[in-house]
């Protein structure tokens, strides 16, 4: 079932690239495993997609050593506390995704910097006004950024964020373009050290909007693993009752 549903976002990308004349060897698939147990993660891995993505610093640490041997990259996608900076920190992250707020991104450089070691991020953006999503708004972003570029051990590189839960396509393709839009602006500052290659948007029910609109890291949960048990605001929304 899973490398079926692996084939079948592969058409979903060539079909949404051809439209706008896009490479698909641009558009990488990060795997969204929340709640998804080890062993169905592995079966993706051996389909030979190695980008993986946890929300919770927990669960990470419970699937982590099983998956090791598949060598999988792992990026961070959840809201991050502060004080789970340190046990991130213990496995092997090639990328944040998730990074909102100068508080965060210091104690994390604060770290790094003891550990001797450096880490990519993106900067979670909130395009969708929605109060249940975490992400700086729009108008904060640029500000941020140029705050967070000073911290030498991390390297931006890019932008990240969940599109408005909408069946209103348009209000949908507003919250990608809003995205796209402050990459170009952040690019035109030429901020020292500030890359933005990657544009992380678009997930199982809106991967092709975010294509057309420019995504590079498409964030694939259900589509691939099937429905989850839990309700999403279980792992986006802190005020959201614990199941
Ligand atoms: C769960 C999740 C996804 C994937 O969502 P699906 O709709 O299951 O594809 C993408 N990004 C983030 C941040 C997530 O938490």
């Amino acid at each position: 079932m899973i490398t079926e549903n692996l084939q079948s976002i592969n058409r979903r990308i060539e079909n949404a690239c051809k439209k706008v004349g896009r490479d698909p060897l641009e558009v990488k698939i990060l795997l969204a495993t929340k709640t998804v147990p080890a062993d169905r993660i592995l079966l993706a891995l051996e389909a030979g997609y190695q980008l993986i993505g946890e929300n919770k610093v927990q669960e990470l640490s419970q699937k982590y050593k099983a998956l090791q041997a598949s060598q999988p990259t792992h990026h961070f996608i959840g809201h991050l506390q502060t004080n789970k900076i340190k046990d991130l920190l213990k496995y092997d992250i090639d990328c944040i995704q998730s990074i909102d707020r100068f508080e965060l991104a210091y104690k994390l450089h604060q770290r790094l910097q003891a550990q001797s070691k450096t880490m990519r991020i993106l900067i979670q953006v909130n395009t969708s006004g929605e109060e249940s999503k975490f992400g700086v708004a729009p108008g904060h972003t640029i500000a941020l950024i140029e705050q967070i570029s000073t911290l030498h051990t991390l390297q931006i590189k890019g932008l990240m964020t969940i599109g408005l839960f909408s069946t209103d396509e348009k209000k949908i393709r507003s919250c990608f373009r809003l995205l796209k839009k402050i990459q170009t602006e952040v690019r035109g500052l030429h901020i020292p050290r500030v890359e933005m290659a990657e544009l992380s948007m678009g997930m199982s029910g809106d991967l092709e909007v975010a294509i057309e609109e420019g995504a590079t890291i498409i964030r694939i949960g259900t589509a691939v693993f099937g429905k989850r048990n839990y309700p999403d605001a279980f792992y986006w929304n802190e005020s959201a009752p614990v199941l």
